[in-house]
């Protein structure tokens, strides 16, 4: 994809925060949480005053399975993704299929009109789906469900795919701020996958082999769909969930990270191989970028004098709520501490006759020197206050009231939510806001460009190239250098 295809060696997410379900949303629509309303993972809605999960929806069932895993839709999505806008440039005749072991990185790529979206249950093992989508699965999926790879994988054990002493790239393998997988002594290879004590179906996300089994799974809906072959075009979406649960396990300089991207460069490998077999080269278009980066261990950072340090959410919000409840005398002030913000109780708030804005700035001068906190700022204020511009778009790219919190809290370069061992992303640093973006095959002109390019450009870019409307709530724009004219 390098030698042939074009890169965008320079390509940005611009909005808070990086996490897994607005990257998925932001590659496919084009626009940002504030117009698609994926505005994270999860987070506290208040038309209806509670926490909820991105995809979550109650009033569908599982298919290929009986477990709520399956009870998910992409009903909280705002706009279309570049799917939906195939599927209506030519009445509905192009299939698109969405894929991934989380539900969400399946879910959300494919849009409201797909034909499926298929996510991973690791209770059963299984690939299923929803009622959203469809009443049963097809014949070909559960034939694939039946033939079990799942325990091949783990049966094998995980080691490296190279001597590991041709690992240059990453730290000496025993490190003590690596997590190692239940009962295991320490993180180090062999892994030994079928020792640990946990079912191997919940187990292989966190193995490259979760990846591997996607790329499986991939092949065999576009063998059993017969996409690509029905004279329109078709659009599936494979998202590689796996290098994210390993790299939260070990981090981004360990030999397990190296070794997980070794072996996704050969699944890609053969991923494209089987394309040429199938569809044929030069007769398919693919792209690849990723929802997020990751920053670096904080045992690593701390091991090579660079700063970085731990904050916990969950210990914000404590703190948030006990200081009001000492200023204003009332507990229950502060709702939630998610997505890097402060959720106040509006209703409380006004019942107990305070001002909104009292509240927050009691907050803003509170936390402003607490450790691991950059800025503290008003989420209503932002074009008032001294920001640099990257952290004003960033933030006005997130904010949509109903789903936002009131109060950022802009944590300082490489201090991480959670994490003392592994590592997490979120922030808009540049370590998890600096993606990847190629380009290979038709319609694509090889080469290579340093311009800043935008997550938001690539599904207009994919518009372009196939001459139809970009998604509806579409901010980027087209990357014009890669079109063959
Ligand atoms: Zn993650």
């Amino acid at each position: 994809m390098l030698d042939q295809g074009y890169a965008c060696e320079n390509t940005y997410i611009n909005y808070f925060p990086s996490y897994t379900a607005p990257g998925h949303t932001g590659i496919y629509t084009g626009s940002v949480p504030a117009v698609h309303g994926i505005v994270g993972n999860d987070w506290y809605q208040r038309a209806q005053k509670s926490l909820v999960y991105c995809t979550k929806d109650t009033s569908v069932r599982s298919v290929g399975g009986d477990s709520a895993v399956g009870q998910q839709s992409p009903h909280r999505l705002l706009t279309t993704t570049i799917c939906d806008e195939l599927r209506l440039s030519n009445n509905f005749r192009s299939k698109t299929i969405g894929i991934a072991i989380k539900d969400r990185g399946g879910i959300l790529p494919a849009g409201h009109s797909a034909n499926a979206a298929y996510w991973y249950d690791g209770v059963t093992g299984k690939w299923i789906s929803s009622t959203y989508y469809m009443k049963s699965l097809p014949a070909y999926i559960n034939a694939f469900n039946d033939k079990k790879t799942v325990d091949t994988y783990i049966k094998n054990n995980w080691n490296t795919l190279l001597k590991i002493s041709e690992y240059w790239e990453s730290t000496e393998d025993d490190k003590w701020y690596e997590s190692s997988y239940a009962n295991e002594d320490k993180p180090v290879f062999e892994h030994m996958l079928s020792k640990v004590k946990q079912s191997p179906y919940e187990l292989i996300k966190a193995t490259p082999f979760g990846n591997s089994m996607t790329f499986d799974f991939a092949k065999s809906v576009i063998k059993g769909d017969t996409m690509g072959r029905r004279g329109v075009t078709d659009f599936i979406t494979v998202s590689c969930s796996s290098t994210d649960y390993v790299g939260h396990m070990f981090g981004p300089n360990s030999i397990e990270v190296e070794d997980s991207y070794i072996r996704l460069d050969r699944d890609i490998e053969s991923f494209l191989n089987y394309l040429d077999e199938t569809v044929g080269k030069g007769n398919y278009l693919v792209f690849l970028s990723a929802d997020h980066g990751a920053a670096h261990a904080v045992g690593f950072n701390q091991e090579h004098h660079l700063p970085g340090e731990v904050l916990f959410e969950k210990k914000l919000e404590a703190e948030a709520d006990s200081v009001l409840a000492f200023r204003f005398e009332r507990k229950g002030l502060v709702l939630k501490v998610i997505n890097q913000q402060i959720v106040l109780n509006h209703d409380l708030i006004h019942a107990s006759k305070f001002e909104l804005h009292d509240v927050k700035e009691f907050l803003i001068e509170h936390f402003s020197n607490a450790p691991g906190i950059q800025r503290v700022i008003d989420l209503e204020e932002v074009q008032q206050t001294t920001l640099t511009d990257w952290q004003r778009e960033c933030l006005n790219n997130h904010y949509l009231p109903g789903r936002s919190g009131d109060v950022q809290l802009v944590f300082k370069p490489a201090t991480l939510d959670d994490f003392q061992k592994g590592t997490t992303h979120g922030t808009n640093y540049a370590y998890d806001t600096h993606i990847p973006l190629l380009f290979y095959g038709w319609g694509v002109k090889p080469g290579k460009n340093y311009n800043k390019n935008y997550m938001m450009d690539i599904a207009p870019t994919i518009a372009a190239l196939l001459k139809i409307q970009e998604p509806n709530g579409c901010v980027g724009k087209v990357i014009k250098g890669l079109l063959k004219e």
